[in-house]
């Protein structure tokens, strides 16, 4: 098995480095006019059921995106609203004959390698979960979610998630399968285009266990702290663990995630320094501007605490000056989101550099008006 002939496109993008190898935002892949879905949803319409096929996307995504069909489509038949999403999501997933391959190298993996704890590969919130945690997303209001979150900058909230035992467990489910890697001398993938050192975990059975975490437990906090970036419609995900210390990545430049949401959860393991530092939301056009003193912000990393964030959030990681450190690492992303953002013309009003300038256009305008009525004024007298 080889990784060289599969392209994962799982790519962060560097600030300030555009040489980084693969190091290519998938922004920009060209899309057809004629085939859009409109930007908002139609939520009287009740969806269609898609369970009892075999499609690329879980049928969710398809009942989710029925709503957003244009109004002519709604009322066809199932066959043709399929087809029609279907050409919406090719454009969201690598090329038919690449995703085969990443299909067909999962499978090859999970027929191979047998799991330590089988107990990881099933959400269980009880064993998985702080209870705080779980009271707080199943209370699903703006103001249970704030008993437990802190928002130590804008835009970065951080609560308790993940129990001691869990983490244990995964990390040595995780040591388990690299041992299996290098005894087996399987090639595999590397988590992105940025970390050399670290496990796919999707790509050895925990995908269904991800997606279920990010459905039940991200997209209601999702819904309400980023709603501008399709918060509430998260519906596929890229989940990874990274190694920091002397034997590992020592640390990690500013850059963004290849996501709407990115969730952070330090699994431990005994290590000093390793801060997550941020500098600010920028779009893909504003990425390299300059980080304003109040963007900044150094996050000490505790076990089990998540750090969940804006996936276009400026951040990067401190030299992890001693022992090892391991971070859960889970990109969450939308496909609605994605295919509204191709109508954004000029402003991403998440984008913190758009908003200045905005305000910045809009003060040139005022003191423009203003000069001439100062004009007309003088003219007069
Ligand atoms: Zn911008």
């Amino acid at each position: 098995m080889s990784c060289d002939s599969v392209d994962r496109r799982e790519v962060s993008q560097t600030v300030n480095d555009n040489s980084n190898g693969n190091g290519v935002f998938t922004s920009s892949r060209p899309f057809l006019v004629s085939q859009r879905l409109q930007l908002s949803p139609n939520t009287e319409h009740i969806p269609d059921n898609y369970d009892d096929l075999q499609l690329e996307f879980s049928p969710s995504v398809f009942r989710s995106l029925e709503r957003y069909l244009p109004p002519n489509l709604l009322s066809v038949s199932r066959d043709v609203k399929v087809q029609y999403i279907r050409e919406i999501l090719a454009r969201y997933l690598p090329e038919g004959e690449r995703f085969q391959k990443l299909r067909r190298y999962r499978q090859q993996i999970i027929s191979r390698y047998q799991p330590l704890h089988r107990e990881l590969y099933t959400l269980n919130p009880g064993k998985f979960f702080a209870p705080s945690f779980i009271k707080a997303v199943s209370g699903n209001t703006e103001e249970s979610l704030r008993s437990i979150i802190s928002e130590p900058s804008p835009g970065i909230y951080t609560f308790e998630m993940l129990q001691p035992s869990f983490c244990e467990l995964l990390l040595s489910e995780v040591e388990n399968f690299e041992k299996w890697v290098n005894e087996t001398k399987i090639k595999i993938m590397h988590p992105n285009s940025m970390t050399s050192y670290g496990a796919v975990l999707d790509d050895f059975g925990l995908e269904t266990m991800l997606d279920k975490l990010m459905e039940d437990f991200i997209c209601p906090i999702s819904r309400v702290f980023f709603p501008e970036v399709g918060g509430f419609t998260l519906d596929s995900h890229h989940g990874f663990v990274v190694h920091y210390g002397k034997d590992w990545a020592v640390d990690l430049g500013l850059h963004v995630d290849d996501s709407e949401v990115t969730l952070n959860v330090c699994l431990g393991n005994q290590f000093s320094g390793g801060e997550q530092y941020f500098g600010g939301i920028r779009c893909d056009k504003h990425m390299n501007t300059r980080i304003e003193p109040e963007e900044t912000l150094d996050y000490s990393q505790v076990p089990g605490k998540a750090v969940l964030y804006h996936g276009h959030h400026r951040h990067g990681a401190r030299a992890t000056t001693a022992g090892h450190r391991i971070n859960l690492i889970l990109w969450c992303r939308s496909s609605v989101f994605r295919e509204m953002k191709e109508y954004q013309k000029k402003n991403s009003s998440w984008c913190e550099w758009c908003q200045h300038e905005k305000k910045e256009r809009q003060l040139q305008s005022v003191s423009a008006t203003k000069l001439e009525l100062f004009k007309m004024e003088e003219s007069r007298v």
